[in-house]
């Protein structure tokens, strides 16, 4: 017989944060899916999905963690983490939420995504054939059918190789100023490969080995959907490999503020281990590797003094990155304004089609700040920026896009 895991089972040491939840409430004030219409209805906010737990562990809730109803309310989480700043009892909401997920049923988009770094990678090896079923009315139809993506959500063209390979293609020998091992993101990988290439031939040319150890994909939606093993197998991969580059004398780098959250916070909370330590405090994002050639004298900024939006996304908040991206930008010449809403994209979650509503309302009020800002727009995520490119007119650029033509060497 079928029997129901208990909730301290499937939540272990997070049982703890569940209990010490005080109902201040704090968490509903920034969370983005508490606060659009669908949320006080059945109290689906950040604070009511914590009390729920709390009922359940009470036995007051007679409902199992696997039930659909209790799964639901789990699935309005996309683990944005900005909770985990306001919250004033330190619960680890996001962290919590994605073990209950576990307990969920095994469905054929959960199996998708927890594996979308393998079907990324097929997908850029036909890349005409990937395209077509992207941008068709068929393609879009069986991705709706068979994985829920949204027939009207924005998806990425595949570029037709990937970094990866070019990398490997492309590794110069020398590099004096030392090794350094791209951890490279899905989105930049087999989409935005140009960022990607002028990353790594900006690197070159400042002295870098720049090399692309064997790598998994960071695994975050492993995380969002639940599959904890997964996400353990894909981290123990990546740190193994991680640190081996670096115990010869290498150093990680980042372009994606997701790949960064993974390397720095989500692995070694998963692993708690010698290695994932010292793999995060070797990790370094490429804004502050050019705030280090900046603050050495090695490069210095030219270009006019320009007007445009800085959008902080929620993984960049994650990843404490704000500070040094508005600190590059700024020495580039950009006189900014900062946004600081939720896009609603949340990695994949505003893709699915019983949220993508949802996720159109979250973003509504930034997309009309953007519309009537009518600047450029720099925001380091790599799904937020497919958000905003597909919801404004505005340009939307990766915050290196803006900074590498007034880069002097
Ligand atoms: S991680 Fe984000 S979506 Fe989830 S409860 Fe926290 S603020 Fe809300
Ligand atoms: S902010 Fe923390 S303590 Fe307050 S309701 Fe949310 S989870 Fe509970």
């Amino acid at each position: 017989m079928f029997r129901q895991r208990t909730l301290d089972k499937v939540l272990n040491d997070y049982l703890y944060d569940v209990l010490k939840c005080v109902r201040c409430g704090f968490c509903n004030s920034v969370c983005p899916t508490s606060n659009i219409s669908l949320s006080y209805r059945d109290s689906r906010t950040s604070r009511g999905r914590i009390v729920l737990l709390q009922a359940k562990h009470s036995s007051v809730l007679n409902l199992s963690i696997e039930s659909n109803a209790i799964q639901e309310l789990m699935d309005l989480c996309f683990g944005c983490r900005r909770c985990l700043e306001v919250c004033p009892a330190g619960v680890r909401i996001p962290q919590l939420i994605w073990r209950v997920k576990s307990s969920g049923p095994l469905r054929l988009n959960k199996f998708f995504y927890t594996y979308y770094g393998t079907f990324e990678k097929l997908g850029a090896m036909i890349p005409t054939l990937s395209n077509l079923l992207v941008k068709s009315n068929f393609g879009r139809t069986l991705l709706e059918q068979i994985l829920d993506i949204d027939r009207n959500a924005p998806f990425p063209s595949f570029y037709g190789d990937s970094l990866e390979k070019y990398i490997k293609k492309h590794s110069s020998s020398n590099g004096d100023r030392g090794r350094l091992a791209l951890f490279i993101d899905v989105f930049t990988n087999y989409h935005d490969v140009e960022l990607g290439i002028r990353t790594v031939n900006l690197l070159q040319r400042l002295g870098y080995r720049v090399e692309a150890p064997p790598q998994m994909e960071a695994g975050t939606l492993a995380l969002e959907f639940g599959a904890l093993k997964r996400a353990v197998k894909i981290a123990r991969f990546n740190i193994d490999s991680m640190y081996e580059f670096i115990k010869n004398d290498g150093k990680v780098i980042t372009i994606s503020p997701a790949a960064y959250v993974a390397l720095k916070i989500d692995y070694p909370e998963l692993l708690g281990d010698e290695k994932s330590r010292i793999v995060a405090e070797n990790t370094i994002d490429i804004v502050d590797i050019l705030l280090n050639e900046y603050d050495d004298g090695r490069i210095r900024f030219k270009g006019p003094v320009e007007n445009a939006v800085y959008h902080h996304s929620c993984f960049t908040k994650a990843a404490r990155l704000t500070t040094s991206v508005k600190r590059l930008l700024e020495l580039a010449g950009y006189k900014l304004t900062e946004f600081e809403e939720c896009c609603g994209i949340a990695g994949i979650w505003g893709l699915i089609k019983k949220h993508h509503e949802a996720s159109r309302e979250i973003g509504n009020k930034l997309f009309t700040k953007i519309e009537h800002a009518q600047m450029p727009v720099f925001s380091q995520s790599e799904t937020c920026r497919l958000q905003l490119k597909h919801y404004t007119n505005s340009r939307i650029m990766h915050p290196l896009e803006g900074v590498m033509d007034r880069i002097l060497l």
